[in-house]
């Protein structure tokens, strides 16, 4: 089986600053230094990682290839991945020295992709895949149309929160990933509970709380626990959480390992700076001491 992932790949950019830039200021910074980064692509690294085959499916302009082959070296079919005459996703973000930050996001590339790339892709996908969505690309709704149709399984992390993404996809969903933050919000927009959706497998993620299952077939909630850390950076924490979880479901796994695996993987996700670049492998993953 494999995973097909419709996801962003940003370059992030950090700058270290004296402190963050007011309205009409100029100011050095006293370090730049660049990540791979979005969603899409850390969740690819993450579910690669784990020891899936993954195709992403995305999009750079032509400055991007370097994300693209970083991609590829961290073990992810790039294939899928269009070059386009438009900027590559960036995100610009300046750091104070309380570890404060301002985030610039420029989506560029990543919202311009086309259905038919997207088919192109899914053309050789078998019964059974699954195609994962989050919210920094576009044709997300078209995609996983076209993926239930072809008998894949569709899961979608509704992140960064969007209430129309989120109205569009939700008919196909199979499996939804939500933060506490975000499950509140669809809460607001929808009326109900995020477990009251008619979507078959909802997972919470809950921070240092863990993670909820909520299974529709058994009407069950399943609850793992956070693994206890002292965390240095929870950026990519949820994005790592969601790949274990699609890699061990992919690989056949039952979802109280698929979660306890990848309560161990975010764990240690939110011990080291850094995002994509620094995912930890399965074999880490399942040797960790905690
Ligand atoms: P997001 O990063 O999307 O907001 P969460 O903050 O809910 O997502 O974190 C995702 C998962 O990462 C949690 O379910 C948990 O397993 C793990 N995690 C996050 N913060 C911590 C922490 N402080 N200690 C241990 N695990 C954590």
């Amino acid at each position: 089986m494999a995973i097909w992932n419709l996801g962003s790949i940003n370059a992030d950019m950090v700058y270290t600053m004296p402190h963050l830039p007011v309205a009409g200021e100029t100011l050095a910074a006293s370090g730049l230094d660049q990540f791979l980064g979005g969603k899409g692509a850390n969740m690819s690294v993450a579910a690669a990682r784990a020891g899936s085959v993954v195709h992403h499916i995305g999009a750079v302009g032509p400055e991007g290839d370097w994300a693209v082959a970083r991609l590829m070296e961290y073990g992810v079919d790039t294939r899928s991945i269009a070059t386009l005459d438009l900027p590559t996703g960036h995100a610009i973000i300046a750091v104070d020295q309380a570890g404060e930050n301002q985030i610039i996001l420029y989506p560029g590339a990543n919202r311009a992709i086309s259905e038919d790339q997207i088919g192109q892709a899914l053309s050789t996908a078998n019964a059974g895949d699954i195609l994962v969505l989050q919210n920094e690309t576009n044709m997300q709704a078209e995609a996983a149309k076209m993926a239930r149709d072809l008998g894949l399984r569709v899961a979608y992390a509704a992140a960064p929160f969007d209430a129309q993404a989120v109205r569009q996809v939700l008919p196909y969903l199979d499996l939804l990933f939500l933060n506490q933050v975000e499950a509140e919000q669809l809460q607001q927009v929808t009326g109900q509970s995020a477990d009251a959706l008619g979507v078959t497998d909802v997972i919470v993620t809950l921070g240092a709380q863990g993670a909820r299952h909520y299974s529709a077939s058994s009407g069950q909630a399943l609850d793992v626990a956070a693994l206890p850390v002292t965390p240095v950076d929870t950026t990519g924490a949820g994005d790592t959480f969601t790949g274990y979880v699609l890699s061990a479901l992919d690989r056949g796994l039952p979802m109280p390992q698929a979660m306890s695996l990848a309560a161990r993987a975010a764990a240690l996700m939110v011990t080291r700076h850094g995002t994509a670049d620094v995912i930890p492998d399965l074999k880490e993953v399942q040797s960790a001491r905690f």
